[in-house]
C-alpha cells in the first residue's frame, strides 16, 4: 500500500474502487477519492493505456453527458490466496483486480511441515479454481503464514507453533511449485490489509488476530508498517501482568500468548476438566454460555486490552480493530475495549474506534488479493 496521495496510492485507489464496484466511472472516482476529476483523468488514462482497465458502453447520467462505464480487464486468469492456521487452511480465488471470488476452508495440520502442507495447498487451489473460475489459469499466488515472515524474501523466522518451519524459505519453493510471482506475508499483515481495504476509511489502524495465536498489525498512512526486518507487530509476547507467569512457547513467562490466544484458553479450561480442545470448542462453549468459559474469555479479553493500551498510548490510532476467530464473543472484544478504556489517557480514546473486524475470516485472503496486485507483475 503506497502513500494514497502518490501516483501508485491513486492507481491502487481507483483500482480498489473498481474492483469492489464502489465505482464505474470517473465521476464516480471523482466524488469517492475525492480528488480533482484533472487527476482522476490522469490515473484512469494510464490505467487504460497499460491495458488494466478498459472503457466501455454509457452508465446513467446525473445531469450533463452520460459517463462511459469503467471496468477492470479479465485477464483470463486469478491469483491464487491462502491464509493457514495451526489446523485449518482457507484458500480463495481472486480476479486479477483482487477482488476475492471464491473461498474454502479445510483441516490441515501445520506440523507436517511446508512440503505436506503445500501439496494439500495446490490441490485446493486446483479444486477451487475448477468450480469458481473453470479454465482459469493461475497469474499469482500469495500464501499468510501464522509467523514471523521476513519481508520481502518471504523466508520464515523461528516460529514457536509451525515445527519444521523455521529458517524455510517460503516464497522460493512456491516460485518452483507454481512457476508464478509469490507474495508469502504473516497472516495479521494479510488481514490488516484486507480489513483496511474492506473499511475503506480506518485511519491509522492497529489490527489484532485473535485466533488460536497472536498476531498484531500496525497501517499507517495507507501503509502496512513493517518494521527493520518485516517482523513488526509481536503483540504475543507482550508480557502481562496477572498473567500467572506461565512459561510462554517463546521461552519467556507471562507472555500475552499465555493467556489470551485461542490455544491458552483452550489449554487453560482442559485443565479445569472442561471438555475443550481447541479454540473451536473455546468459542463454542463461550457461546454457549458455560459461566466458567465466558469467565476466562473475559480475563483474555481485558489483558489483550493491558498489552494493546501501551501501544495505543504510543502510536495515537485512529481505531483497533479485533480480528480472528475469538473476535467473534462480543465479550472478549468488549473487555479488550473496556480496559482500553480504563488504561489509556481519555483524549486518545474519545475518538478511538474499538471493533471486532468487518472483513470476518476472509480478511487475510482479501488482504493477500491486494497485496499479489500491488506486488507481482501480473498486467494483462
Ligand atoms: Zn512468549
Amino acid at each position: 500500500m503506497p502513500d494514497p496521495s502518490s501516483p501508485a496510492g491513486l492507481r491502487e485507489q481507483a483500482l480498489n474502487l473498481l474492483a469492489s464496484g464502489k465505482a464505474a466511472s470517473r465521476a464516480d472516482l471523482v466524488e469517492t477519492m475525492q480528488v480533482a476529476p484533472s487527476t482522476v483523468s490522469t490515473v484512469v488514462r494510464r490505467l487504460i493505456d497499460e491495458g488494466t482497465v478498459l472503457e466501455e458502453g454509457v452508465g446513467q447520467s446525473t445531469g450533463g453527458r452520460r459517463p462511459r462505464i469503467l471496468r477492470l480487464r479479465d485477464a483470463g486468469g486469478v491469483f491464487c490466496v491462502s491464509e493457514l492456521g495451526a489446523r485449518h487452511a482457507r484458500v480463495g480465488v481472486c480476479a486479477p483486480g483482487g477482488r476475492l471470488l471464491s473461498a474454502a476452508e479445510f483441516a490441515i495440520d501445520i506440523g507436517a511441515g511446508p512440503d505436506a502442507v503445500f501439496a494439500e495447498i495446490a490441490t485446493a487451489f486446483e479444486a477451487l479454481v475448477a468450480v469458481a473460475a473453470p479454465g482459469r489459469h493461475l497469474l499469482a499466488v500469495g500464501i499468510a503464514l501464522p509467523g514471523p515472515v521476513e519481508f520481502p524474501h518471504g523466508r520464515i523466522i523461528g516460529p514457536a507453533r509451525m515445527p519444521g518451519w523455521s529458517g524455510y524459505d517460503a516464497q522460493a519453493h512456491l516460485r518452483e511449485r507454481f512457476l508464478v510471482p509469490v507474495v508469502v506475508d504473516n497472516d495479521a499483515k494479510a488481514a490488516a490489509v484486507g480489513e483496511h481495504v474492506t473499511r475503506g476509511d480506518a485511519g491509522d489502524m492497529i489490527y489484532v488476530k485473535a485466533g488460536t495465536g497472536i498476531g498484531g498489525s500496525l497501517v499507517s498512512g495507507g501503509e502496512l508498517y513493517r518494521g527493520g526486518h518485516g517482523l513488526s507487530g509481536d503483540v504475543t509476547h507482550v508480557r502481562v501482568a496477572d498473567s500467572g507467569e506461565r512459561e510462554c512457547s517463546c521461552g519467556g513467562r507471562g507472555c500475552l500468548e499465555t493467556m489470551a490466544s485461542g490455544a491458552a484458553l483452550a489449554h487453560l479450561l482442559a485443565e479445569r476438566g472442561l471438555p475443550i480442545a481447541d479454540t473451536r470448542d473455546v468459542i463454542a462453549a463461550a457461546l454457549n454460555a458455560d459461566p466458567t468459559v465466558v469467565t476466562m474469555v473475559r480475563q483474555a479479553g481485558r489483558l489483550l486490552g493491558v498489552a494493546l493500551s501501551g501501544l495505543v498510548n504510543f502510536l495515537n490510532p485512529d481505531s483497533v480493530v479485533i480480528g480472528g476467530a475469538l473476535s467473534s464473543l462480543d465479550v472478549y472484544v468488549a473487555a479488550a475495549r473496556g480496559m482500553l478504556y480504563e488504561r489509556c489517557l481519555p483524549p486518545m480514546t474519545q475518538s478511538l474506534s474499538i471493533e471486532a473486524s468487518v472483513a470476518g475470516p476472509d480478511a487475510a485472503l482479501i488482504g493477500l488479493g491486494h497485496l499479489v496486485r500491488a506486488t507481482a507483475d501480473v498486467r494483462p
